[in-house]
């Protein structure tokens, strides 16, 4: 009778659908601001944030890509922790895109844009559920200065212009911004602007490029 009532206990707990759509994992290593390695193999990279980048070949990294790798690894690594997808589970690289959930309930993705160790990156071919919210993280960090946002600013275009369906800025120059249909374009008198209305910096161009860079043999640092 006893061990009818546990299977029937275990039964019920497996069949129970988990609170969103996702799954826990451990995290076995920290790659930089935003990719992660889970123990079981799978490469993560985290959905909506876009950290700077950590050159492994030993070159210049871009500004703050340190500070964004040990902040990235105080919070997840070793930790159990649970992924949260929306729309595309994979990009090209077979990486999951996914929202990362910290035991206590709170979001990596998120923290890092409040520390102002990542700006938003969002894809037109996903729901990005959390835009307000991550908008408001880069903004709180973006008024106070925080991480990239109190590092000085190469300007390099007298405005900026956006594309509505790429979620892109781009210089007034880049080919890719003047493939831009009229309908699609929108046009922003500074970079902070464009940030603030969930659009991220063009690959090509790069309109918005911080002049100080950090080297990975910085001591201390
Ligand atoms: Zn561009």
């Amino acid at each position: 009778m006893k061990s009818a009532a546990l299977t029937l206990l275990v039964a019920l707990f497996l069949a129970s659908p988990s609170p969103c759509s996702g799954d826990s994992a451990l995290v076995r290593q920290v790659y930089d601001g935003d990719t992660i390695l889970l123990a079981d193999g799978r490469k993560v990279r985290y959905l909506g944030i876009d950290a700077p980048e950590i050159d492994h070949e030993g070159g210049r990294s871009e500004v703050l890509a340190w500070e964004a790798l040990r902040f990235n690894r105080r919070l997840v690594k070793g930790n159990s922790v649970r992924l949260e997808f929306d729309g595309e589970k994979k990009d090209r690289y077979g990486r999951l895109l996914a929202y990362v959930f910290l035991p206590d309930g709170g979001m990596v993705n998120a923290l890092l844009l409040k520390h102002g160790l990542a700006h938003v990156l969002f894809f037109p071919s996903i729901s990005n559920r959390y835009r307000e919210f991550f908008l408001r993280c880069q903004q709180e960090a973006m008024e106070s200065g925080k991480g990239l946002w109190g590092k000085s600013v190469k300007r390099i275009a007298p405005y900026y212009l956006g594309n509505r369906r790429t979620l892109r800025f781009h210089t007034p120059q880049c080919p890719f911004g003047r493939k831009t249909g009229p309908r699609n374009r929108i046009r922003f008198k500074t970079w902070r602007e464009a940030f603030a209305a969930g659009y991220s910096p063009c690959r090509r161009c790069r309109p918005w490029a911080l002049m100080e860079r950090s080297a990975p043999s910085t001591s201390g640092r």
